[in-house]
């Protein structure tokens, strides 16, 4: 069944058994796990460290000079220097250990926001965007008196790059835009949009959220002046996160929360702060996650990030033409470039309906809007459901979620 050799090669009842998880039985059916946009699943290797790290290492980072601060300071320094491999950074010090995405993001809008947008200055996103990469900018721009522009997306869900550029002024000081779209899988031209954003002046912040799990991730080739991601999105732990942003930009920013960890100096008359990353990590840090999390980017590694792409490509591409075939489905999103979300309605179901039918017969998919509520005023629709791949889907459980879509017909037709 699949199509490409990369996919061929591709082993996925081996990838399985690297997930306890798939044991699983629901409703007296084995799981059939489409939510990975939501959150993915742990391999082992992402639980054995975590447990390795609680189990013989455990102990407060950076202040001690005992041996299990030692341990856990060298383990969590080197799940730094692994993220910075990741996304392709030049230093491990551009990498920045967050909760994730989210606060990647408020990070960049209310550090190097405040200190670089003024009133009558604009930010541009794109209508596609999850309210994560919209929110922090609304408030950026109530509290300096900035104003939001969104580019608009056409009626396949890809963005219109022309009336995207057409936004871009000397006014633009931060174009906020995701890799690829959680609501409709849409992959943009970060490196595309990079050079329309440098060319005004402007830095780049790319929600990486739904890009970390999917495809090869270089922050230089793309251009991005800052790039976003959550552990939990690619088979890690939840509660970490990576804000990647280049060094010149960090150096230059204020901190953005105060506390142990982030100083140099501190006296009642002033304080000085400690060098990038740790400038941005104040209190104690998430060390079990970061460390969780490095085995995540190991273990995607040892796949091969371009045999992912491929196997969730031919997957997503036998979803839609099986999906598109029962009379009444309507997929959203069908951009030319696409990834690993299947986004549809049928005609006479609601979505919440949809999802429970589903998870009676053993299917995890996710309902509703899915943190973009723009997306869903776009086309027309309150909700959809949404299946999403991960790299241990098969062609198999898409046959199952069809087969509970007759089911979902049944009784709604
Ligand atoms: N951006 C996108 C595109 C997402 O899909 C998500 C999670 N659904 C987020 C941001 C927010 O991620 P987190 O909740 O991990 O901070």
């Amino acid at each position: 069944m699949s199509t490409t050799s990369a996919a061929t090669r591709y082993d996925v009842e081996r990838v399985r058994r690297d997930f306890p998880i798939l044991d699983r039985q629901v409703n007296g059916k084995p799981l059939v796990y489409l939510d990975n946009a939501a959150s993915t699943q742990k391999p082992t290797a992402v639980i054995e460290a975590v447990r390795d790290y609680y189990a013989t290492h455990n102990a407060n980072i950076h202040r001690g000079v005992h041996r299990l601060s030692q341990e856990a300071t060298a383990a969590f320094e080197a799940a730094r220097a692994t993220m910075a491999r990741f996304v392709g950074a030049e230093q491990s010090e551009e990498i920045i250990f967050t909760r994730g995405t989210t606060e990647s993001i408020n990070l960049v809008a209310f550090s190097y926001g405040r200190a670089n947008v003024k009133a009558g200055d604009e930010i541009v996103v794109t209508e596609m965007e999850h309210h994560s990469n919209i929110i922090p900018w609304q408030l950026l721009c109530e509290q300096v008196g900035a104003v939001l522009k969104p580019a608009p997306i056409d009626d396949t869900g890809d963005l219109i790059l022309d009336e995207l550029e057409s936004l871009l002024t000397e006014r633009t000081k931060i174009v906020a835009v995701g890799h690829v779209s959680n609501a409709l899988g849409t992959i943009n031209p970060i490196a595309r949009i990079a050079e329309m954003a440098h060319a005004v002046g402007a830095v780049l912040v790319v929600d990486g959220a739904q890009a970390t799990p999917h495809a090869t991730v270089d922050v230089r080739a793309l251009g991005a002046d800052f790039y976003a991601c959550s552990g939990h999105k690619m088979y890690g732990p939840t509660g970490i996160g990576v804000l990647y942003g280049r060094r010149e930009l960090l150096d230059a920013m204020p901190p953005y929360q105060g506390g142990g960890e982030m100083i140099r100096t501190v006296s009642f008359e002033g304080s000085t702060w400690a060098e990038v990353p740790h400038k941005f990590e104040a209190g104690t840090p998430n060390i079990a996650g970061a460390i969780g999390l490095a085995a995540a980017a190991d273990y995607l590694e040892s796949l091969g990030r371009e045999a992912i792409a491929a196997h969730e490509l031919d997957l997503m591409a036998y979803g839609t033409a099986h999906l598109e075939a029962i009379p009444g489905v309507h997929m959203i999103g069908t951009a030319r470039e696409k990834t690993a979300v299947l986004s549809f309605v049928f005609e006479s179901a609601h979505p919440h309906d949809i999802g429970t039918i589903l998870d009676n017969e053993g299917v995890a998919v996710r309902t509703g809007h899915h943190c973009a509520q723009p997306v869903m005023k776009h086309f027309g629709v309150p909700a959809t459901a949404r299946a999403s791949l991960g790299v241990y889907n098969t062609h198999e459980e898409i046959d199952a979620l069809v087969a509970a879509m007759g089911k979902v017909r049944e009784l709604f037709a």
